[in-house]
């Protein structure tokens, strides 16, 4: 049910015939796990915090440093030093106390996924690692919980959603160039530019408010070339000997 507070807090988006009050009270019951707390997660986190999703998992292992201010939109300069996790917790509590938030103040590693995926509905990958990417993926497909999967460098991006069992959907794996350079890269090397890693992460959280309401997603990926100004989109093919996917809708 919804408080009268709701009403006022959350009136532009209950007038969405696709969101609605239904759609507010569902999304007030879902816990999403965000993984990584950097120029994507900032402003994921933002919005599904402000669009009322009631539980939200933080993970990540990292401080704030002088270098991550220009894009990761949730930290101040007096918070230099402090760990990522419990940063990003203040500024959620501080935005709306109502919400539940676990701050994880520790990196994602393949062991501990399969903890933090426990009671999870959503997750959103915003790291900034192939491997851990790739480990991020499986994991999620091995638990059928949906992911939304993005990553920046330079000036480029890229999202894609991944819902495991959706017929014929790939996964991150059915990728066929995991040793892309472009994706390879880290920003730490090549330098990403902060409106084209805050955009995709922005995006995320409107992929993931739309898996949670249940409004249709496409499972393609989606490029963004800052520079040239353009989107492409691609249709991705589940790949059949996929490490992570392929065989698995046989199999069921
Ligand atoms: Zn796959």
């Amino acid at each position: 049910m919804l408080s009268d507070a709701d009403y006022l807090r959350f009136g532009r988006q209950l007038l969405l015939p696709e969101w609605g009050e239904a759609g507010q009270a569902a999304l007030a019951n879902k816990r999403v796990l965000i993984l990584g707390l950097g120029g994507l997660g900032c402003p994921a986190i933002q919005y599904l915090a402000g669009a009322g999703v009631g539980r939200l998992r933080l993970v990540d292992g990292d401080t704030v440093s002088l270098s991550n201010l220009p894009r990761q939109t949730l930290y101040s300069p007096a918070q230099v030093g402090q760990g990522k996790a419990q940063a990003a917790k203040a500024w959620v509590t501080a935005h709306n106390g109502r919400l539940d938030v676990e701050a994880i103040d520790r990196m994602a590693t393949p062991a501990q996924l399969p903890a933090l995926l426990k009671g999870v509905d959503l997750v959103l990958d915003c790291t900034d690692n192939l491997t851990t990417r790739h480990a991020i993926n499986a994991a999620c497909y091995r638990a059928g919980i949906p992911l939304v999967s993005g990553a920046a460098v330079g000036w480029q991006g890229q999202l894609m959603v991944i819902e495991p069992g959706a017929p014929d959907a790939a996964c991150f794996a059915c990728l066929s160039d995991p040793a892309d350079e472009a994706q390879a890269a880290s920003c730490r090397e090549a330098g990403v530019v902060g409106p084209v890693v805050g955009s995709v992460g922005t995006l995320q959280a409107l992929l993931g408010l739309k898996l949670m309401l249940g409004v249709a997603v496409d499972n393609q990926l989606h490029r963004f070339d800052g520079r040239q100004f353009q989107w492409q989109r691609f249709a991705l093919p589940k790949a059949q000997d996929c490490p992570v996917c392929g065989g698995l809708k046989e199999a069921r």
